[in-house]
This record gives structure tokens, sequence and C-alpha cells, in this order.
């Protein structure tokens, strides 16, 4: 067997770009699979941004940048984080990166170690825990139940700390599970952490998809945890630009800094042209945003509704957020349909591709094997076909 790296012998492709893909290879084999599973809009990048892009090519921007994003875009980022979060950062303090995870990936790989601890609350998007294991350090899951909404709680939270934290992932509105945190839980939260030395991580790649109230962001609830916090924030599902591969990191400079310095020798600038786009989609007008949050507002209403209809698939909160529904499926574990037995989110995820080529993404990455979470960043009316076959094909399954 081929010798690899100790830990990258041990991760796993992420589970939810591994589902998009075999959700792609289906449909180029030419069977008609709606996917629910990758967190992609299905919105076009708006006009103005693609006209930045194409402005920059003709312009000859195609060349090396600085490393951590050009003057022009930290400043945009800078601009954004006063404007959306009320936030202050200078460039120094801000890097970009070629998408929110090439962001995370290096301030991760920059801050922990070997013998340290990062907490997940989980259910969580399925590359924090492997992008801490890579670092050397261990994830510590601390599962946040569905009778608190999926939130975590600031006992729970008090419980999982020990000498050993270094550091915590939050995630709001949350992947998978559409949990949004208000005002008095993020200051329940900062109240326990912000006499700590633990890095406070704050991925905020939804924080445009709301549906509630805008939520204020939680280093301004509590400006005492800037100086060990971190932002995470990325264009793709704001802007629509997942392709792109745009995405920025704002915290302490020593702390940028180190992730620069990885950076330089990893990969270098993100994109030329798509900074160029960056700075447009930041800076330019912002209306093409309501329109995407009314038609997720929408979906999510129809998700709601559709994915109670289903037996067995039981929803235990109505996500405020993102766009993913997180149903519990545990009625349907132990059934079978011929040699296919369910035993977790993800076998019913499995069998839901080959019986009904609705594509969805089994909980077990997420740190909850009895969910699968589905995408709404499709269409109504392939929403509707999508849920017509999967409760066909539920029907089939015999205990
Ligand atoms: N974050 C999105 C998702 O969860 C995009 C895919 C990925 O990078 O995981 O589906």
């Amino acid at each position: 067997m081929l010798k690899l790296n100790r830990r990258i012998a041990a991760i796993k492709p992420s589970a939810t770009l591994a589902a998009d893909a075999r959700a792609t290879e289906m449909k180029l084999a030419g069977i008609d699979v709606i996917s629910l599973a990758a967190g992609e809009p299905d919105f076009d990048t708006p006009e103005h941004i693609k006209k930045a892009a194409d402005k920059a090519l003709a312009a000859g921007q195609t060349k090396y940048t600085a490393v951590g994003g050009t003057a022009a875009l930290k400043n945009a980022i800078k601009l954004k984080l006063k404007r959306d979060n009320n936030l202050d950062y200078e460039p120094p303090e801000i890097i970009a990166s070629a998408g929110c995870k090439q962001a995370e990936a290096n301030v991760i790989n920059a801050l922990f170690d070997e013998g340290d601890e990062v907490i997940i609350p989980t259910p969580a998007w399925v590359s924090f825990a492997a992008m801490v294991s890579l670092s050397g350090a261990e994830p510590k899951f601390v599962p946040c139940s569905e009778e608190s909404g999926f939130m975590l709680e600031p006992e729970a939270l008090r419980r999982a700390i020990t000498t050993r934290t270094r550091g915590i992932m939050l995630n709001s509105p949350s992947n998978p599970t559409g949990a949004v945190y208000g005002p008095e839980q993020l200051t329940a939260i900062a109240r326990v952490l912000v006499d700590t030395d633990i890095w406070v991580m704050s991925d905020d790649v939804y924080e445009h998809i709301a549906y509630g109230e805008f939520a204020p962001h939680l280093f301004h609830i509590e400006p005492r945890l800037k100086s060990h916090g971190i932002v995470f924030n990325s264009l793709s599902k704001t802007y629509a630009m997942t392709g792109w591969r745009i995405g920025f990191a704002a915290g302490p400079k020593e702390a940028i800094a180190a992730a620069g310095r990885l950076q330089s020798q990893n990969s270098g600038n993100p994109n030329s042209i798509t900074q160029a786009a960056a700075i447009e989609a930041l800076t330019g007008p912002q209306d093409a945003l309501k329109p995407m949050l009314e038609a997720f507002r929408e979906r999510n209403a129809l998700v709601v509704e559709r994915v109670r209809r289903i037996p067995g698939f039981r929803l235990p909160n109505i996500p405020q957020g993102a766009f993913y529904a997180f149903p519990n499926v545990s009625e349907l574990l132990g059934s079978r349909f011929g040699d296919k037995q369910i035993t977790d989110g993800d076998t019913l995820a499995a069998f839901i591709l080959d019986e009904a080529h609705v594509s969805l993404v089994g909980g077990n990455d997420f740190g909850a094997p009895e969910h699968v979470r589905l995408s709404y960043a499709t269409s109504v009316k392939n929403l509707n076909e999508a849920f017509d076959r999967i409760e066909r094909a539920v029907a089939k399954l015999k205990r």
C-alpha cells in the first residue's frame, strides 16, 4: 500500500463535495439527478461583479498580487467588516484566500499544534474537524441537542474546556442545521470565553442568509474577544460566487501574518481577477442580496412543509438561516429495501440517491449520523420534484 503522510492518510474527502461529485457524475452519465447536496446558490453571480472581472482581465490584471490580497481588496474587506458587522480591522489584520476554506485551514494550521484541543459544537460543517486534525490538534466535539435548537449551551461549553483547549469554531447561521444565535445566546457564550486565551473563531459565511433580524457580531457584542478572535467570511454564498474561490480572515496581526506566511509557501495570492470582482461585490451595489434572500425564504417554508410530510423524517428545528434543512431520520434506521439496509443518515442518503436520484448528504460527517442534510439552494420546481421522489422511495422501505 502507498505510504502516505499520517495525517493525510487519516482524512476522508469532504462529504459535501463528494456527494456533489457523485451527483455530477450521474448527470454526466445521463441520469436525471436532482442535487440537494452542495451548499451552492443556484443564482448567477450578479452582472456588475462579472463586469468588474471582465474589466480587470482587459486591463491585464493577470499577475501576482500581494500574497494576502491587494491593498484595494483589503480596504474593501475592511469596509465590509465595518458596514455589516461594526468591527474595526486594519489591512495588516486581514488576509484574503482562495475561499474561506483556505483562510480557515491556514489560520488553524498557524495557531494550533499537537496536544491542543479545538472545540467544535456539533452538528458542524464537515471540514472543521478535518482541518483541525490536519493541524495536529484534536477536535473536541460538543454535541448540541435538538431541544436547544442545535445551539451550544454555555454550560456544555464550560464543561468542555480543559487546560488543553486552544480554540473553538463557531458558525452562525449554521451549516448544516440553519440555527442562528441571537444576541442573548452570543452574550452568554462570550461570557464563558472572554477571560480565557482560547482562540474564538467565528465562521460567518451565511450571515446574509438569515430569515430573522440580522444578528450583531459576537465580537461587537463582546469587543474584548477580538484580541483572541478570528472572523472568517466568504463571498461564495452572499454573492453567489462559489466557483470564484474568494474568502478572508481577520484577526490579530501576528496570527494573520502567520497564516500569510503559510499561504505564501503553499499557494500564494488568491486569483487576481477574482480579487477585482470581490472588490466590486463588497463595495458595489448590494441590492442583489435581497431577492436571493427572499427566494431562500420562500424555499425554506416549502422545505419545512415538505420534509414534515415524509414519513420517518422529523424536523427538530425550523432553519432560521443558511439554506439547509437537517431532518432526523432515526425512525427509518433498521428498515430495508431488498439487500439495502438503512443503518444511518449516510446509508439513507445512498439509498435515496440510488432509488430516487436525489442527492443529499448523510449526517455522519457532520457529527449527527441520525440525520441527513438537504440544501434548498435550488428552484422550487426542483425541490417539489425532489420531495415527490423522496416520498416514493422512502415508502418502499420495510421494517
Ligand atoms: N460549504 C458548502 C457545503 O457545505 C460547500 C461545499 C464545501 O466546501 O463543503 O456544501
